[in-house]
């Protein structure tokens, strides 16, 4: 059984306070706090650990705060390929204000990798990929790495037979894009950035991700929040939409949709089903405050309950229900 293989090369430490009342320029103290190993590609490799599949994961961490990462791989059961790199990976803090019901971000800077590192990232991949059915790169990068090393990420993938997976923004979307992956997922957001315009209709999304999947990249979804997902390949077009839900937190939707694809490929499911399981997991998702969905019977609940339909040649779904 061929293993699937998530890239994090900015992974995060999650730490949310609960301060009631948070004050700036105040002592103020925190009620209670949680703090949690996070990053698209780990949140992913959480996800797909439920489904039973062997994953590996790799990216780049932080030596001195590693600890955390190490104890969630253990437990889950993920092999642990990251890239150690002197000094801390980031953490994010997030001050959560029960009563004026706010929530007030502290991102700490990241890590900083040398070129040492990023080397040894492309050939641990490449030595990955080669036993690798898909391999999923999944976040932002560190402010030092340059973009393009998503370009060679994906073209080090594909040369050893793996499927490659993007889900990033800005620059290295594009140069994602460029290489064509196997697979990539913009939001609305990042799709309007990366053809340089504003997307307004269903339509003109829908045109985009065919162009896309047009120019040579077999799956395009595009994520619109509550509104469901677009999926596109050359012979099936889909629009999923999920029910209406419970929002605690939208953290963690999209990798829970990447997630879902992906085990929905693993497990041989054709594009509905698979489309069906990543919609109810994203779905699902959003009704709790961790990034990781904490049980898959929460997703298989609302799978009945997702919408599916079928795009018609001129794009024209019944846009109005949107
Ligand atoms: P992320 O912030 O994790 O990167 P994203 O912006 O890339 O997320 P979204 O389009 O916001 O991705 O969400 C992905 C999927 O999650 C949606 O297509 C949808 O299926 C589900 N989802 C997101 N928000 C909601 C919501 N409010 N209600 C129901 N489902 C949701
Ligand atoms: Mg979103
Ligand atoms: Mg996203």
């Amino acid at each position: 059984n061929k293993h699937i293989v998530t890239v994090t090369m900015n992974p995060a430490i999650d730490l949310a306070c609960s301060v009631p009342d948070f004050t700036a320029g105040k002592v103020n103290r925190a009620t209670e706090y949680q703090k949690n190993a996070a990053g698209k590609g780990v949140n992913i490799a959480v996800l797909l650990r439920k489904f039973n599949l062997p994953i590996t994961a790799t990216g780049f961490l932080g030596a001195d705060n590693a600890l955390i990462f190490e104890k969630l791989f253990k437990k889950q059961n993920i092999n642990d390929q990251f890239v150690r790199v002197p000094g801390e990976t980031r953490t994010g803090i997030k001050i959560l204000d029960p009563n004026a019901r706010t929530t007030t971000d502290i991102n700490l800077p990241g890590l900083v990798p040398e070129p040492i590192h990023i080397k040894i990232l492309i050939h641990t991949v490449e030595r990955l990929a080669e036993t690798a059915a898909m391999v999923v790169i999944g976040g932002s990068l560190p402010a030092t790495v340059d973009p393009s090393i998503i370009g060679e990420l994906v073209a080090v993938i594909k040369s050893k037979g793996a499927k490659a997976i993007v889900d990033t923004s800005g620059p290295a979307l594009s140069n994602a894009v460029k290489a064509l992956p196997y697979l990539v997922k913009p939001n609305d957001d990042e799709l309007a950035e990366l053809v340089g315009h504003p997307l307004n209709k269903l339509e003109e999304i829908i045109t985009e991700a065919r162009k896309i999947n047009k120019s040579g990249i077999e799956t395009v979804i595009v994520s619109l929040g509550s509104r469901g997902a677009l999926f596109i390949q050359k012979d099936e077009e889909l629009f999923a939409k999920p029910p209406k839900v419970e929002v605690v937190s939208t953290v963690g939707a999209g990798d829970a949709m990447i997630g879902g694809m992906v085990a929905g490929m693993a497990l041989g499911l054709s594009l509905e089903e698979q489309v069906r399981l990543a919609t109810s997991l994203s779905a699902a998702t959003v009704t709790q405050a961790g990034p990781s969905l904490d049980k898959l019977e929460n997703a298989e609940e609302l799978e009945d309950l997702i919408a599916i339909e079928h795009i018609n040649i001129k794009g024209g779904i019944s846009c109005q229900k949107l």
